[in-house]
């Protein structure tokens, strides 16, 4: 259904559409991934002396076949001869505890409750909510973005102090509510520029990661395994940074600025992002690529800030892994 957006144009975006086409089958492998993981641990766990004795038996005839001298030492003195690594392997097996295994995802979703509660708490200790009556101009284009995507409720909306820092974010505390938090030096250069483009695409980004449930409670605990070394790197990361690419595009439904100066604030600051040469830094940064930049990028949850810009640019799915012109 479509809707009358308080700046008059009529639309209601499917925010789903925008998803970067890698963002679901790396959700998908987090979700497997994590349900096949809890199940080998418990199935492990509830049989732990049963593997916990095949492990040995396996250990101690291995040990014998490499040491020959071994043949007339007990299988407790060849225990007490296994490499650490091993013996370490069997302590975990044995300590496999089933109830605290069936509780890790409940005690996941209280860390992630906790966390996401202490941020909201931080917001509403210290920050300024956006209202109908304070600047309500924003308050007016977070509302109609976030209807536009179509949620029901208008998630709250603050604005705190990032001491000079350009950021913005959203969260969620599972059960409760979701907000969106801008810093506020993004949201004074917006206002004293009169720059309603970037506001409209850092707040539809924003509101895209609430509506796509980047911030849903589930989608953090399927993501959890996979926000550790080494499976974050070829799993967490490129699915963070696939979801800044989707959140992108959204955030550019709106403002359909293709200078994408909202970005570009963030990579020069707030004074200068307006009177940077486009073309010549979309050249220096992805027409003559850059080995370094594209090692900062694997290790980071957010993709290379002039990938991003030349992705709404040129309107493709922005790469994850390596540049794309
Ligand atoms: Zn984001």
């Amino acid at each position: 259904m479509e809707r009358k957006s308080l700046d008059g144009e009529s639309r209601a975006l499917n925010a789903g559409g925008f998803r970067h086409p890698m963002e679901r089958p790396l959700l998908g492998i987090c979700i497997v991934g994590s349900v096949v993981l809890f199940a080998a641990l418990l199935l492990v766990a509830f049989n732990s002396q049963t593997v916990l004795s095949f492990f040995r038996e396996e250990s101690i005839a291995a040990y014998r076949d490499e040491s020959p001298e071994a043949a007339d030492l007990s299988d407790e003195e060849i225990i007490a001869l296994l490499p650490p690594e091993t013996t370490e392997l069997l302590a975990r097996i044995e300590s496999l505890n089933p109830v605290a295994i069936l509780l890790g995802p409940l005690a996941v979703l209280l860390l992630t409750v906790w966390a996401m509660g202490r941020e909201y708490g931080k917001l509403r200790a210290n920050a300024l909510r956006i209202t109908a009556r304070q600047f309500p101009q924003v308050y007016a284009m977070w509302a109609s973005i976030t209807r536009d995507l179509g949620m029901k409720k208008v998630p709250d909306l603050y604005t705190i102090n990032g001491d000079g820092v350009l950021n913005a974010y959203a969260a969620c505390v599972p059960g409760f509510r979701s907000f969106g938090a801008l810093y506020s030096d993004i949201l004074e250069t917006c206002l004293r520029n009169e720059d309603w483009d970037s506001l409209k695409f850092i707040l539809g980004h924003e509101a895209a990661h609430i509506r796509l449930g980047h911030v849903a409670w589930w989608y953090m605990l399927f993501k959890f395994v996979f926000t550790f070394p080494p499976f974050n790197y070829i799993i967490g990361l490129p699915l963070g940074r696939a979801q800044e690419y989707s959140c992108d595009k959204v955030g550019h439904a709106f403002a359909h600025d293709h200078d994408c100066k909202g970005l570009l604030m963030l990579t020069v600051g707030k004074h200068l992002y307006r009177e940077i040469d486009f073309d010549a830094h979309m050249e220096e940064t992805v027409e003559r690529g850059g080995l370094w930049a594209t090692l900062i990028n694997l290790s980071s949850g957010h993709p290379i800030l002039a990938w991003r810009v030349n992705a709404i640019r040129k309107g493709h799915n922005g790469g994850l892994f390596l540049r794309r012109k």
